[in-house]
């Protein structure tokens, strides 16, 4: 989907840009930096606007997409170890996978859809799963963006290490990133099993039982209404086919010979092709396909929905899924579906995953046009209740209802936060904040309720 200048993706939010530019170059986005600050305006980039809150928003600032910015910026350089390859920052994973498979190469995970940009899914720490993968950061190297002097620098992993572990899940506010560098692997091909029905009570009974299934392939997936309806609950794995044959039932359920959307009973042509059919990674990584098989655009997932997402612990992940499973009744609706997926820990210091390998809990709310907001609000608070045992920490690209001080806790304290700020102050300095990241890291008071509710578009 492209960037609009109106609304997010799933139109929560109405964007309220004084200005919307959509810039060809690097040179460009410079002069609409500097443009900017000379009228003390904010500045703010939308990737594919797939973020479910205002963290894409500026109030009378600029708005600008890279929509004209797309496509590999270099070509693949083999001469390093591993293999790496620079793309213009408007690209979607969409636009550069298969270019990448059809030289040889690949990327180590990918989310449930390819139509988000790859700055975008960064900047929010957007991830896949399996328990070997961290987030899709990881295959980023270096950044390269434009400051707040309008002056284009670049961070790298190697060199420039504190500035580029702050900047990368940096929600937007490090400056305009203009490119970034990836690094590859050979490419590979996946294949999709999934397993159904399967009672709850077998994902959160037994730790181990759990973890065994979230390791039994390259990236694993469990879809539940968190109801007692078996039929609702479903594992989803991606095997490299390089791999030992695939297990005929996982967890007691058994493998599926006709294919499944996530929500069952939703038809089936945007997800991507399962029963075991080898494929590139990238037409495998996702759950829904980036065109369906007939050329049209599909809808990944609902369409009309909001979602939510904790991080807790892997180690905590049944503790997590039972307690959960506890006020399923509650949740059931305005719930359509849950996924929940494993991410191995990192270093990046805004990173859900940071310091800790991690399991995640999200949430596909029904949204009816905005019909479910208070339901969706109110299941948010009644899942945050029940995790708070766990330390959770929120996707800062989706909803949720944790307070400015809590999410600040959950995400390391204060030294941590404080580390943050004091590189977005260095690097993108005021032109770059919004309110989305004042809100929650740097007034000194809580927001009240109604405000929390504007800034998560709910
Ligand atoms: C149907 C659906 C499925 C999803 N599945 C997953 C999933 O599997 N895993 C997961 O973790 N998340 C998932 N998400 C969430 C999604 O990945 C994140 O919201 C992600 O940020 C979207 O990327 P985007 O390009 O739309 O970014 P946007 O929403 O447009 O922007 C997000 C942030 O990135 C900043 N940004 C974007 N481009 C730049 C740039 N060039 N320079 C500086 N800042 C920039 C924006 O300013 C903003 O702060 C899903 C969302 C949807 C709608």
């Amino acid at each position: 989907m492209a960037a609009t200048n109106n609304t997010n993706w799933c139109k929560s939010v109405a964007f309220q840009f004084a200005q919307f530019s959509e810039p060809t170059s690097v040179s460009q986005v410079q002069q609409l930096v500097m443009a900017a600050k000379t009228r003390n305006q904010q500045v703010r980039v939308v990737g594919s606007a797939h973020s479910f809150n205002q963290i894409a928003n500026t109030t009378n600032g600029v708005g600008l997409s890279l929509i004209k910015m797309t496509g590999l910026a270099s070509p693949i350089d083999t001469s390093t170890n591993p293999p790496m390859v620079s793309i213009h920052a408007g690209s979607t994973y969409g636009d550069i996978c298969s270019l990448l498979h059809e030289q040889g190469f690949a990327l180590h995970n990918l989310a449930s859809l390819p139509h988000v940009t790859i700055a975008g899914a960064v900047a929010t720490g957007t991830h896949g799963s399996g328990v070997g993968n961290r987030n899709l950061a990881d295959s980023v190297v270096a950044i390269t963006l434009v400051d707040s002097d309008g002056e284009v620098r670049t961070l790298s992993a190697r060199e420039d290490s504190e500035d580029f572990k702050a900047a990368l899940v940096g929600f937007g506010s490090f400056g305009v990133v203009t490119s970034l560098t990836l690094k590859l692997l050979p490419t590979y091909h996946i294949c999709q099993l999934v397993y159904s029905p399967l009672p709850l009570k077998s994902i959160f009974e037994s730790q181990s039982a759990l973890l065994e299934a979230m390791s039994c392939a390259y990236s694993v997936s469990i879809f539940t209404r968190f109801q007692h309806d078996e039929s609702t609950t479903s594992i989803w794995t991606k095997r490299k086919t390089s791999s030992s044959p695939p297990p005929t039932s996982l967890l007691s359920a058994p493998l599926l010979s006709t294919p499944l959307h996530p929500i069952p009973g939703l038809p089936t042509d945007s997800v991507t092709e399962q029963l075991g059919a080898p494929g590139p990674w990238f037409e495998r990584l996702p759950h829904f396909r980036l065109v369906t098989a007939d050329g049209s655009p599909g809808t990944p997932s609902v369409g009309d929905e909001l979602q939510t997402e904790y991080f807790v612990p892997l180690s905590d992940a049944a503790a997590a899924v039972a307690a959960v499973s506890s006020i399923g009744p509650k949740l059931a609706p305005t719930l359509a579906i849950s996924e929940l997926r494993a991410i191995r820990g990192d270093e990046l210091v805004m990173s859900p995953a940071r310091g800790r390998d991690s399991f995640a809990l999200h949430f596909t709310w029904r949204y009816e046009g905005g019909r479910l907001r208070e339901q969706v609000w109110a299941c948010c608070k009644e899942v945050e209740r029940v995790l708070s045992q766990f330390s959770p920490r929120p996707h800062m690209g989706k909803v949720h209802a944790m307070s400015p001080g809590d999410l600040r806790r959950a995400y390391g304290g204060d030294d941590v936060v404080r580390a943050f700020v004091t590189k977005q102050q260095e690097i993108g300095g005021p032109a770059f904040r919004n309110e989305f990241y004042d809100a929650f890291f740097v007034d000194e008071t809580d927001v009240i309720e109604e405000g929390m509710q504007r800034l998560m578009g709910c």
